[in-house]
């Protein structure tokens, strides 16, 4: 049905409606709300008291008076009784109010208690004749997500109407025997509940059935999205004596043991779909250009992308040299490049006279095309959405294997989502030799110790990164990279060098300020989170973090990351604007803890997904119901649910996974769009 059809709706309601993403009556049924004001408790007028919200039965004992006090300013007032005492009401504006509330008769009010001279009043409070009592009081209300200009009223009339209308032929997604399994109620019971709730265990009972089908159909999604890319190229093993003897360090067991479930699956003649997990430093580059190596020797072309213009350009300075001298023909593509040189090298990509290309997402855009594509190595896969993950692993005649590595540890109910459609590899421990960076939570008195400190090292030949969370000043707020700068150039270290990088220098000034740091031509890099990822310069040995308590823990761990890379004791120095005890408690996870994973899972109960992964670049899906740090439970019922189904029905074929089937479709489609 059409929201046009609607009862009191007229043009300028639905524009609002359609302005909400509302235009049939299956919109509406599953527009859930936001939350919910529990109108249930009714009470005495003698027992009110101010601040609290509430309902009270109450008969109109005088007629309504209106008084004007300004202009756009009318008063109405009366007065109500029941048999415990007399409350006033007043009314803003509502010159409805007269006709409505007549003298004598019974009403069921709803509203904020007000303190007043003599006692207490009821302020704007919504009411309806005890005579039909029960629409708007006396029940858990919805309160709905809403625009400028349209009521509560509006959105749950039209919900009311579609619930009356449709809810009766409502098909259930969920088998029976599901159903029955998880004790699930019927679709019916829940979307009327999850709008009218009964009660408050009604509500709950929708909210985990609805939360469940969300949940079970993500997953069946993901793993069907796995399972469907079973055959792959079969490579054959290749030696990589060369490939060790240039590389200066031997792997480490945690490499080994990648490199070899990697090389695994793609001997195997399955396709290749892993994800290696290694905290920040574990060394997943060198496994990563090994794998490429066993790819290009196989007679394909790999492809590693990252999710910044500087990482991907690093990745292609640190490995251009290594595997260029083995007979691999690297390239670097990003949306940098001029079109000349951009068209230049999809020309040889296409042409298979590139072997290894390594780029940003600028890779999987329409115009890149491989002449053998054969494997596919995602950096800091968090950043990508699944659907971008699939696109570049689209083209080419046959699927490339995929190779996923995040330096993101996160936590499994996370990686369930992220990576439901991957086998994980966890590569454990870090180069030998590493000291563990020693970590400092600080406050503004340290400050001199602190430059004094730096100053040391610096003379000392290391050098230092600093992070603040803003670009440009925005008045007396957070420390920024631009004045921060100015600040140590022209009064604190006016003999020091001191280089700037942030994301909205030009790319070209960007990879200057991170070729000179590199090569020792600054002492201290001023920077915003650009250097978040990835970023290696072994001499660098301390991490200052301005207004540390504005960033995520794991955000924290990858910037902690970027020292303790060479051969010198290490420092973190956290900088604390903030004196409030969450901000104090939060950083000293990051004093106590070096782990990535223990961090990771810390970060993620005390902030919430959402905020863990930053608003957009999550690539994880937009859930209606569902929240991820709260829904644990269901998402470990719904995974053991989805690999069940899909063990009987693999490619849901059964008329009862029909609906379930088109569900997941839908779902994987949309995931991942930005
Ligand atoms: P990440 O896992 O964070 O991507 P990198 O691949 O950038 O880590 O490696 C971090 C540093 O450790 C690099 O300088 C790299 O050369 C070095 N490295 C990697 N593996 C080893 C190893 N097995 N022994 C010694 N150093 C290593
Ligand atoms: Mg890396």
């Amino acid at each position: 049905m059409d929201i046009q059809y609607l009862k009191g709706v007229g043009e300028k309601r639905v524009q609002l409606l359609h302005k909400l993403g509302l235009f049939s009556s299956e919109d509406l049924l599953t527009y859930y709300p936001r939350d919910y004001e529990d109108r249930t408790e009714f009470k005495r007028l003698c027992e009110l008291l101010p601040g609290e919200s509430v309902c009270v039965r109450a008969t109109v004992s005088s007629p309504v008076q209106h008084s004007f006090v300004r202009k756009g300013m009318d008063l109405f007032r009366t007065t109500v009784f029941d048999d415990s005492g007399q409350i006033p009401l007043t009314f803003f504006n509502a010159p409805y109010v007269r006709n409505s509330l007549k003298q004598g008769e019974g009403y069921a009010f709803y509203g904020k208690v007000s303190a007043s001279a003599r006692g207490v009043e009821l302020v704007n409070p919504v009411f309806e004749p005890l005579s039909a009592q029960g629409r708007i009081t006396g029940r858990i209300m919805p309160l709905y997500r809403s625009t400028a200009g349209c009521p509560q009223a509006l959105l749950r009339s039209a919900a009311a109407q579609a619930l009356d209308r449709d809810l009766d032929t409502l098909p259930d997604a969920l088998p029976d025997a599901l159903r029955a399994e998880y004790q699930l109620c019927h679709m019916r019971f829940a979307v009327q509940n999850i709008h009218f709730p009964q009660t408050e265990s009604g509500l709950l009972q929708a909210r985990r059935r609805l939360v469940f089908e969300e949940l079970l159909v993500l997953q069946l999604g993901l793993l069907r999205l796995k399972g469907q890319a079973e055959k792959g190229r079969r490579f054959t093993p290749v030696s990589l004596e060369d490939f060790r003897a240039r590389l200066g360090f031997s792997l480490t067991e945690g490499q080994e043991r990648a490199l070899s479930d990697a090389l695994g699956d793609m001997q195997e003649g399955r396709l290749m779909a892993r994800l290696i997990q290694g905290d920040v430093g574990s060394g997943k580059t060198a496994v990563a250009a090994a794998c490429a190596l066993a790819a290009v020797r196989n007679g394909v072309q790999a492809a590693m992308m990252a999710p910044t213009e500087i990482l991907a350009e690093q990745h292609f300075v640190t490995l251009a040299p290594l595997l260029e001298p083995l007979g691999v023909r690297t390239a670097c593509l990003t949306g940098s490049l001029t079109p000349a040189k951009k068209r230049a090298l999809h020309a040889a990509l296409a042409a298979g006279e590139i072997d290894f290309c390594l780029g940003t997402h600028a890779l999987v855009s329409d115009t890149v095309s491989f002449a053998e594509l054969g494997l596919v190595i995602t950096d800091e896969q968090h950043r990508f959405g699944v659907r971008q993950r699939k696109e570049l692993t689209e083209k080419g005649s046959q699927p490339p294997h995929r190779l996923v590595m995040s330096a993101t540890p996160i936590p499994r109910t996370l990686s369930m989502i992220l990576y439901g459609d991957l086998d994980v590899t966890v590569m454990r421990g870090l180069p030998p030799g590493r000291k563990p960076v020693k970590t400092y939570v600080v406050t503004e008195d340290m400050r001199a110790r602190i430059e004094a400190f730096v100053r040391k090292l610096v003379e000392d030949g290391r050098q230092v990164y600093i992070v603040c969370p803003l670009i440009e000043d925005e008045g007396a707020g957070p420390a920024s990279v631009e004045s921060y700068a100015k600040r140590l150039r022209e009064d604190v270290f006016p003999d020091l060098r001191v280089g700037v990088i942030h994301g909205r220098l030009k790319p070209r000034a960007k990879e200057e300020a991170m070729r000179a740091f590199a090569a020792h031509e600054s002492d201290i890099l001023v920077a915003t989170t650009v250097i978040e990822v990835g970023v290696n310069v072994p001499n660098a040995a301390l991490m200052i973090v301005e207004n540390a308590e504005l960033f995520g823990l794991s955000q924290l761990h990858q910037l902690r990351g970027r020292v303790g890379r060479g051969d010198w004791e290490s420092h973190c120095v956290l900088f604390l604007q903030s004196v409030s005890d969450t901000a104090r408690k939060r950083l000293d996870v990051m004093r106590r803890c070096n782990d990535g994973f223990e961090i990771a899972e810390a970060d993620l109960e005390m902030r919430g997904p959402g905020d863990v992964f930053g608003d957009r670049q999550h690539g994880l899906p937009v859930f209606k119901l569902a929240d991820l740090s709260s829904d644990a439970k269901l998402l470990e019922e719904t995974a053991q649910a989805a690999r069940a189904i899909l063990a009987r029905d693999p490619a849901l074929a059964l008329p009862e996974h029909a609906a379930l089937s088109a569900l997941a479709d839908r779902l994987i489609s949309q995931t991942g769009r930005d």
